[in-house]
């Protein structure tokens, strides 16, 4: 078994390469619930339906969001309504949020994601983080903003000068997971909004100490690949580069895979982790994607 830590752009990238090379059977992925939240009265967990609709081979990966080749009649109309939405919801998207949305009421999140990944033919487990909403806030210099206010109504514009989220519990089989995987993969996600969420729930790090990690930098040079993660790592005092997300990883990684293009920092996160695999790290078509996942793979022990 291996456990995957995702949030919703750069390790859904990764998990369309790593399900060609290994038994989707195999792959257990925990994904980011930190802005979850209710819109236009349905339950938005976007991490977990972009990471579901990519293990169904139905994402729409020009956006990372929602379902290929999805229509937009009930979002159009809303807005014809004078009932604008804040999130453009599909509507085979919103099919999945209402069925979610109704399963949570009765089973919970987790068991919900599990109904879905059933109906979808998904092999993989797939756990959302937490049962619990989480609170985030991102402090700007216009404001306190919730994490959706900032990302699209204000397009990730503002400087961010603190990101603030309550801690949550971790939902039941996490830990077992990573106990039982003989990796953990930290994809490339954004660390601070994606990957720090996970990290901090109860049992999370030091399950991780004992099992064998490798993570990938979302931070090519001196920025993300793409979002708002710079930002984000700037606001909280941390080196926007590969050797920054190594830090933030370095009591429990035992290799971080990061771009050529970083060769020269090499030595630098050596001093903080004992293994550096080198290789291109943009996966802009399938065959980049395969190929990271097998560097990946075979740099298990
Ligand atoms: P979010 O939930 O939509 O914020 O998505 P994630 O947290 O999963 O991913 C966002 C991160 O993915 C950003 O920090 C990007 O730098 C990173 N990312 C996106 N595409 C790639 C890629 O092709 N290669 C690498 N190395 N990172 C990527």
């Amino acid at each position: 078994m291996i456990t995957v830590l995702s949030g919703g752009t750069g390790t859904p990238k990764l998990l369309q390469g790593l399900k060609e090379i290994v038994d989707p059977s195999e792959l257990t992925i925990v994904v980011n619930t930190l802005e979850n939240d209710y819109f236009s009265g349905v339950y938005v967990s976007a991490d977990i339906d972009t990471v579901l609709y990519t293990m169904a081979d139905m994402i729409n990966d020009d956006v990372w969001y929602g379902v290929k080749n999805d229509t937009f009649i009930t979002h159009d109309r809303l807005e014809e309504m004078g009932c604008p939405e804040l999130l453009r919801i599909g509507d085979i998207d919103r099919a999945t949020k209402i069925q979610k949305t109704q399963l949570m009421e009765e089973y919970g999140l987790v068991r919900a994601c599990e109904i879905q990944a059933e109906k979808m033919g998904i092999a993989s487990r797939i756990i959302p983080m937490s049962e619990e909403n989480s609170d985030i806030k991102i402090i700007t210099d216009i404001g306190e903003l919730e994490f959706h206010d900032f990302l699209i109504k204000h397009q990730s514009q503002p400087e961010v000068l603190d990101v603030k989220f309550s801690s949550v519990e971790p939902s039941e089989g996490i830990i077992d997971a990573i106990n039982n995987s003989r990796a953990v993969i930290i994809g490339p996600s954004n660390p601070i909004t994606s990957i720090l969420p996970i990290l901090s729930l109860e049992g999370v790090r030091e399950a991780l100490k004992n099992t064998y990690v490798v993570a990938v930098s979302p931070i090519i040079g001196s920025d993300a690949v793409s979002g708002p993660a710079s930002k984000f790592m700037k606001a909280l005092d941390i080196d926007v580069s590969s050797v920054g997300v190594a830090s933030l990883y370095s009591d429990f990684l035992d290799n971080i895979v990061i771009d050529d293009k970083d060769l020269n920092s090499e030595s630098q996160i050596k001093q903080i982790i004992n293994k550096v695999t080198i290789t291109n790290t943009i996966m802009n078509n399938s065959v980049a994607k395969k190929n990271l996942a097998k560097t990946i793979i075979d740099s298990i022990p």
